[in-house]
C-alpha cells in the first residue's frame, strides 16, 4: 500500500484533531497545519482593531489582507507551532476566551472561508501534509489520500479542554467550557458554507473512550505503519 501523502483530519471542537495531526505529522516527517488557527487569527485581528464580528464585509477584507504565518515552535512552552499575525507572535492570544467565543461567527462567512481555504489549498498542493480543521476532507482537500473524522461526546471534549486549560493555569469552569463547545458545534454544523460534516469517504472514529496514544496507534495502522516505525 502506498503511504498517504495528504491527510485530512476533521471533527468538532476539542475532539483531539490537533493532538493527532501534530503527532502523526511528526511520525511521518510531514508538515502539520492546524487550519483553526487561521480562523482564530482573523478573529483576534478583528477584536483587536475593534471591528464588529457581525460586519461580514470588514471581516472578509481582513481575511484577504492579513498575513498569517504558521511555523515550527519558537518557544518551548508546549505549543505545537508558532503563529504570526502580521509579524507578531500571537500563539497564546489565539486561545483566549474571547477568541473561543467569537471565532465561529467569521468562520461562517463565505468570503472569509474563500480567502483562508485558498491559502490552505496552496499548502496542501505541496503534499506531505497533515491538515486539521472542519472542512478539510470536504472542501479544502477533497482528494486527500486519507480522510479521518474524529468525534467524541461533548462532555468528553469539554473535559479534555478543561484539563488542558487547567494545565495552563486557566480557571474556566467545566460548565462554561461545555456550553462553549456546544455553541461552537451548533454554529459550525449549521452554517450554509462548508459546514462541519464527515466527507463521504472519511473514516469516522469516535474517541470518547480512547486516549490520545490509542487514537494515534489506530491511525498509524491506517497509514500502514506500526506505532513506533518512524521511517518516512
Ligand atoms: O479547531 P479550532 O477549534 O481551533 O477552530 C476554531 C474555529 O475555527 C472552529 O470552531 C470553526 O468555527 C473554525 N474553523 C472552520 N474551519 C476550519 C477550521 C476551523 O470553520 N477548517
Amino acid at each position: 500500500m502506498n503511504r498517504p501523502s495528504t491527510i485530512a483530519i476533521d471533527g468538532p471542537a476539542a475532539s483531539g484533531k490537533s493532538t493527532l495531526a501534530h503527532a502523526l505529522a511528526n511520525k511521518l516527517g510531514y508538515l502539520y497545519l492546524d487550519t483553526g488557527v487561521m480562523y482564530r487569527a482573523v478573529t483576534l485581528a478583528a477584536l483587536r482593531s475593534g471591528i464588529d464580528l457581525a460586519d461580514e464585509p470588514a471581516l472578509t477584507r481582513l481575511a484577504e489582507t492579513v498575513e498569517i504565518d504558521v511555523v515550527a515552535p519558537t518557544v518551548a512552552d508546549g505549543r505545537d507551532c508558532t503563529i504570526y499575525l502580521d509579524g507578531e507572535d500571537v500563539t497564546l492570544g489565539l486561545r483566549e476566551a474571547e477568541v473561543d467565543a467569537g471565532v465561529s461567527i467569521p468562520s461562517a462567512y463565505a468570503g472569509v472561508r474563500q480567502a483562508l481555504s485558498q491559502k490552505q489549498r496552496r499548502i496542501g498542493e505541496r503534499r506531505r501534509v497533515v491538515m486539521a480543521g472542519r472542512d478539510i476532507g470536504t472542501v479544502v482537500m477533497p482528494d486527500a489520500d486519507l480522510k479521518i473524522y474524529l468525534d467524541a461526546s461533548a462532555e468528553a471534549r469539554a473535559r479534555r479542554r478543561w484539563l488542558e486549560l487547567q494545565a495552563g493555569n486557566r480557571s474556566d469552569s467545566y460548565d462554561d467550557i461545555l456550553a462553549g463547545v456546544r455553541r461552537r458545534d451548533e454554529i459550525d454544523s449549521r452554517r450554509a458554507v462548508a459546514p462541519l460534516r464527515p466527507a463521504d469517504d472519511a473514516i469516522i472514529l469516535d474517541t470518547t473512550e480512547m486516549d490520545a496514544p490509542a487514537v494515534l496507534d489506530y491511525v498509524m495502522g491506517l497509514v500502514g505503519i506500526a506505532g513506533d516505525d518512524t521511517e518516512a
